[in-house]
């Protein structure tokens, strides 16, 4: 049992997972489905097909089946650059002298630089399968609009990214990143969609937001023939596509025979952190293995921490279904924190019954405690890890620092969902002392969560 663990826990290519976990198959109590807003009756199968490509329609629906198959063609992708390392960080343990035992998963390691491939290639597959000519999105600080460029590009189909304008003109290479792998990519609110023109007449000057930027990605899908909308995070089938984090890390601890005690990810719309426990919180469920299990959220976007459990908008044009989730009201406008990724005003459905349900815990972190922590893991792990994954090291220190108080050595697992290279202005930022935290006040949410559908 006590192997000596390596620094990096590399899998070999035949233990990449065959099939993905759906961990709603065995959650007592199912994420409620997502309802027709006008209709306010759950979506059917037919409803959603005019938006998602019709086999992601089926795993956003499927609440039973626990594995689900990994195409062979998604797999021979994976295999570009998976299995992920999970490293152990024996180098932050002797800096911080602490006994805890520190993992992380690192999903870095592709051009993309996250872990939004690993959803973007599944949703390139099918759409592709389908027949169909291409697919539309939004993205903010551009992790999601990489991924899918380059899954699209795999695959010979078009891809339509709607970027949130502020990030359009603060990451002109991201968005070069997109247009080399032959995406198209427009600022949003644009004047290409009814949607766009209308929050461009009511808001002149606006920055754009995600949910913004979804609005017009689904209108232009869904009024152009052989397209279909697809998004990075949030719902249930991006979850299922990243439970190949967890699996690759429930493989690798499994084979050191080390057990976890603390599992730590940030939280954007849910789809890293959905991942990474995936097999955990399965066992959890199953009354198998007991786990610790804590979201990590920006002060600036408090979802968890300060929202409220209740069906809402995913998006500022009030189009798409609405989903039963954590949320601080679709019309709320996140101060500009640098965690791009973790700017949105709800929560994927599954996590928020199960944290509804005590299954795992939320924390928010304000952002220049979160760029310490980066700086720190940086210098002395080597990787300049992304802004979002930031937040899970800082409480994956808080967690060690508290090992050292109490002496206990517990074994704690983070993900590391990606590099940070596009993010050097927020770097530049904290260097020159000149990053600001911005927690919105008790007002603000009350405000932006009085405007919630009543359901
Ligand atoms: C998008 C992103 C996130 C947040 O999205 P989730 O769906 O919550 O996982 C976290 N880290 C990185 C690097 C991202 O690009």
């Amino acid at each position: 049992m006590s192997k000596e663990i390596p620094y990096k826990i590399y899998l070999s290519e035949s233990e990449i997972p065959t099939a993905w976990y759906n961990v709603r198959a065995h959650m007592k109590n199912k994420p409620a489905p997502l309802l027709n807003p006008g209709t306010l009756k759950p979506m059917t199968a037919d409803e959603l097909s005019a938006v998602f490509c019709d086999e992601l329609v089926k795993q956003e629906l499927d609440d039973t089946t626990p594995y689900i198959e990994i195409p062979e063609e998604i797999r021979n992708f994976y295999k570009m650059y998976r299995p992920a390392p999970l490293v152990r960080a024996y180098c932050l343990e002797e800096k911080l002298k602490t006994p805890a035992k520190i993992y992380y998963k690192f999903e870095g390691n592709n051009t993309s630089g996250s872990h939004k491939l690993n959803s973007a290639i599944a949703q390139a597959y099918y759409a592709k399968k389908q027949g169909l000519k291409g697919v539309t999105t939004e993205t903010g600080a551009g992790q999601w609009g990489t991924a899918l460029s380059m899954a699209c590009a795999y695959f010979g189909l078009d891809c339509k990214v709607y970027m949130v304008k502020v990030s359009y003109e603060q990451k002109p290479f991201r968005r070069e990143v997109m247009r080399t792998y032959g995406a198209s990519v427009t600022p949003s609110p644009s004047e290409t969609t009814e949607i766009g023109r209308e929050i461009l007449s009511k808001f002149p000057g606006t920055n754009g937001s995600l949910g913004c930027a979804i609005s017009e990605a689904v209108e232009v899908a869904t009024h152009t023939p052989g397209y279909r909308y697809v998004l990075g995070s949030v719902l249930n089938q991006v979850l299922l596509h990243q439970s190949v984090i967890g699996l690759e890390t429930k493989a690798a601890l499994d084979k050191y025979g080390v057990k976890a005690d603390m599992i730590i990810g940030c939280a954007g719309g849910g789809s890293n952190l959905g991942g990474l426990i995936a097999p955990f919180l399965g066992e959890k469920l199953r009354g198998e293995a007991d786990y610790r299990i804590i979201a990590v959220e920006p002060a600036s976007c408090p979802s968890f921490t300060r929202g409220t459990y209740a069906y809402d908008f995913c998006d500022t044009g009030m189009v798409c279904p609405l989903a039963k989730m954590y949320t601080l009201g679709s019309s709320f406008m996140p101060a500009p924190n640098h965690a791009g990724g973790l700017r949105y005003h709800g929560m994927s459905s599954t996590l928020s019954q199960a944290y509804d349900d005590g299954l795992i815990e939320a924390r928010s972190v304000k952002q220049t405690d979160v760029f310490e922590a980066a700086q720190m893991f940086a210098r002395i792990e080597g990787i300049l890890p992304a802004p979002e994954s930031s937040h899970a090291i800082r409480v994956a220190i808080d967690e060690a620092l508290k090992c050292k108080e109490t002496g206990e050595e517990k074994t704690i697992v983070f993900g590391l969902t990606g590099t940070g290279y596009f993010d050097m202005v927020a770097y530049q930022k904290f260097n020159d002392g000149l990053m600001e935290d911005y927690i919105p006040t008790d007002d603000e949410i009350k405000a932006s969560l009085s405007k919630l559908p009543k359901v």
